[in-house]
């Protein structure tokens, strides 16, 4: 390494054959010395750099007397080859140190046993609702989605629900303050219903899974916010027929080959006629007058259907004369209890990654 003592000095060095191999032999002490690329790179600069003796003395030749210049030239040239060939090896020798060093650092054992890390899971009501809206995708039919809080009109008043009608009260529907606005947590999918017609017209084909409010206290077959998935189906000559025969093939693809549904008269305000639906019991298929599932009827209630009320059409700017339809809301917590065994709601808010990671495999 270069040290005070060898500080270039100002003005060039005598050019003699001894003075200049006194030089070339620091500067080839200094640079075999250097243990690192960054000391070779100071060592260069002290002895080949601008201000170095050998480029003084290079410089210098210049003003020296016409004869004197081709010895000096030549000692100084031959200088400066051999402290450049010293140079470019110990370069080389140094970089290949370095690239050494580095792949030792970098060394991966592929032997080593990785981190292990939970990645998580996604939940149950998720995957079920992605299974019924492929269901519907596979017939053609196109998912919709809506706003959670929802227009007092579109929740309500576009299906055709009385002012009066019960399931305005507040024992039943989250209002959202200030009141004026007429804000609620919708109550059902079944707004999207009236937003997609108004939207799209007819004919229309949606499938509208979604999360609902409703005023239950929680308990194991209870939660204050669930999840439907909605159907509506508009367009020329759709009947009860219609609506039975799409039902069957929903209940059948999402509980298994031989599940079909029945219907019973019901009322609802938005469908004429209206029915209940209820699909074949998953365990015992109707055969089993013991069963618990069923509680031996063979059957289990799922939701409710019928044929969209012409007020409804009327009310979303579809001619009643020329369009029929049919609709049904179905409660998918309710599916996954029958489906997938969920014993009770509960589990499904905890947020228990060890209850939801049960879900993620399809057999
Ligand atoms: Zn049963």
């Amino acid at each position: 390494m270069s040290s005070p003592d060898h500080t270039p000095p100002e003005t060039a060095p005598e050019i003699t054959q001894e003075a200049v191999d006194a030089l070339v032999e620091q500067a080839v002490a200094d640079l075999e010395a250097a243990g690192s690329l960054e000391e070779l790179k100071t060592a260069r600069l002290a002895h080949l750099g601008d201000r170095a003796p050998l480029s003084l003395a290079n410089r210098s030749i210049g003003q020296l007397p016409n004869e004197q210049k081709k010895d000096a030239g030549r000692i100084v040239g031959q200088a400066k080859g051999r402290v450049n060939k010293v140079l470019a090896a110990r370069e080389e020798a140094l970089q290949a140190q370095r690239a050494e060093q580095i792949l030792l650092e970098e060394t991966v054992d592929v032997t080593a046993l990785p981190a292990r890390r939970s990645v998580g899971s996604r939940h149950p009501v998720e995957l079920v609702q992605q299974r019924m809206a492929e269901i519907f995708t596979g017939l053609g039919w196109e998912i919709a989605e809506g706003p959670e809080v929802e227009a007092e009109w579109f929740n309500f008043d576009a299906l055709n629900f009385d002012a009066d009608h019960p399931a305005r009260a507040e024992a039943d529907t989250f209002y959202v303050d200030p009141p004026e606005r007429n804000l609620v947590m919708r109550t059902h999918t079944s707004p999207v219903q009236a937003r997609a017609l108004i939207e799209c017209g007819a004919p229309l084909y949606v499938a509208v899974p979604g999360k609902v409010g409703r005023t239950d206290e929680i308990d194991a077959t209870h939660l204050p916010v669930f999840h439907q998935i909605e159907g509506l189906a508009v367009d020329k000559g759709l009947t009860m027929a219609h609506l039975r025969g799409t039902l069957d093939h929903f209940a059948a693809e999402l509980f298994g080959e031989g599940i079909t549904t029945r219907l019973r008269p019901n009322f609802f305000p938005f469908t004429e006629p209206s029915a209940e639906m209820d699909f074949l019991c998953t365990v015992c298929r109707g055969e089993d007058t013991a069963c618990r599932t069923c509680g031996g009827t063979g059957w289990i209630e799922w939701g409710g259907c019928g044929m969209v009320h012409p007020n409804v059409l009327r009310a979303c700017g579809v001619d009643p004369e020329v369009y029929t339809g049919f609709a049904f809301g179905m409660g998918v917590e309710r599916a996954l209890i029958f489906r997938n065994g969920v014993g009770d709601l509960r589990d499904l808010i905890e947020g228990d990654v060890r209850f939801n990671t049960n879900f993620t495999v399809e057999v």
